[in-house]
C-alpha cells in the first residue's frame, strides 16, 4: 500500500480512467478524478469513498489551458501534491477516408487527444518537480504504434503516435528530475470509446487483414477490459517499475502483431 501520494486521471468518469482510479485509491493513492461529465465524476468519487479511498472530482476540459490550470490549482490546494498523473482522456474521434475528413474533425481529434496530453503536463509537472519525482502514464494505442490497419483512423493513430513520442521524448527531459514518463498502447478495451465514434466510408479504408480464430489471441477474440489495463497503471504508478522510463507497453492480448 501506498502512503500520502495522490495521483491525477484524467478520463476519469468512464472506462479505462475509471477504473485506473478505483485501481489506484485501492493501492493507497489520493485521486484527483478529472472529467468534463460532472455526473460521471461524482459517481466515481462515491464508488471510491465507499471503499475507504479519497477522491475529488475536477470538472475539466483537458483541452482548455484556463480549465486545467483551475483544475490542477483545486487538486493540488486540496491533496498539497501529486506524484503520478494518467493522462488517459481522449477520443476516437472521425474515422474516414483522408479526402474525406473536415478541417473541424481533423482539429477535434488533435485537439483532445494531443492538446489535451500537452495541457495535462503542461500543468502538472511543475508539483511532480516539487514532489522530488513521480510517474506519467500517456495512455495511447495500439493503432499509431503497432497497428496501422483500423480503417480511416489517420488523425487517431497521429495523435496516438504522438502521444508515444511525447512520452519518450519527455522521459529524457524529465529524468534528471526522477520523474518517469511511459506510455500504456491498449488493444480493443470495452469501453464507452465508441460513443466518441463516427466512421464512415470504411469499406473504401479497410484494409484486407482476417485472423482466422478470432483477432486477440489470447481471449479467442473478445476485447479486454479497463481492468485490465487499471492493473498496468498501478505498476507503473509505483516503485516496482522504477527503472521502466520512456517505454510503450502494449497491453492488447497480442491483436496488434497480428494487424
Ligand atoms: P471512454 O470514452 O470510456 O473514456 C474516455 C473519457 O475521457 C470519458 O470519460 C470522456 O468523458 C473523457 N474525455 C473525453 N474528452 C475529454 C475532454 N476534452 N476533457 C476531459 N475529459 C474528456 O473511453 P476509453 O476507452 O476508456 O478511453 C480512454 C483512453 O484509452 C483514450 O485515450 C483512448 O484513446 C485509449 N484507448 C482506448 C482503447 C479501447 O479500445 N477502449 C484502445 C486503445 C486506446
Amino acid at each position: 500500500m501506498v502512503k500520502g501520494k495522490v495521483a491525477l486521471v484524467t478520463g476519469a468518469g468512464s472506462g479505462i480512467g475509471k477504473a485506473a482510479a478505483i485501481a489506484l485509491a485501492k493501492e493507497g493513492y489520493a485521486i484527483g478524478a478529472l472529467g468534463r461529465t460532472a455526473s460521471e465524476l461524482d459517481e466515481l468519487v462515491a464508488e471510491v469513498k465507499s471503499q475507504g479511498g479519497t477522491a475529488k472530482a475536477l470538472i475539466a476540459d483537458v483541452a482548455d489551458p484556463y480549465e486545467m490550470a483551475h483544475a490542477i490549482d483545486q487538486l493540488t490546494e486540496t491533496f498539497s501534491r501529486l506524484d503520478v498523473v494518467v493522462a488517459n482522456a481522449g477520443i476516437n474521434g472521425v474515422w474516414a477516408p483522408i479526402e474525406d475528413l473536415t478541417p473541424e474533425e481533423w482539429d477535434n481529434t488533435i485537439t483532445v487527444n494531443l492538446r489535451g496530453t500537452y495541457l495535462t503536463l503542461n500543468k502538472s509537472v511543475p508539483h511532480l518537480k516539487a514532489a522530488g519525482g513521480g510517474s506519467i502514464i500517456i495512455v495511447s494505442s495500439i493503432n499509431g504504434t503497432r497497428t496501422f490497419t483500423s480503417p480511416g483512423a489517420t488523425a487517431y493513430s497521429a495523435t496516438k503516435a504522438g502521444q508515444l513520442a511525447m512520452a519518450q521524448q519527455l522521459a529524457l527531459e524529465l529524468g534528471q528530475y526522477k520523474i518517469r514518463v511511459n506510455a500504456i498502447c491498449p488493444g480493443a478495451i470495452e469501453t464507452k470509446i465508441d460513443d466518441n465514434t463516427d466512421i464512415r466510408s470504411s469499406r473504401e479504408t479497410a484494409v484486407p487483414v482476417e485472423w482466422p480464430e478470432g483477432d486477440i489471441p489470447i481471449t479467442g477474440g473478445k476485447a479486454g477490459l479497463s481492468e485490465d489495463v487499471a492493473d498496468l497503471v498501478v505498476f507503473l504508478a509505483g516503485d516496482k517499475s522504477r527503472h521502466i522510463t520512456g517505454t510503450p507497453v502494449w497491453i492488447d492480448g497480442g491483436q496488434g502483431l497480428l494487424r
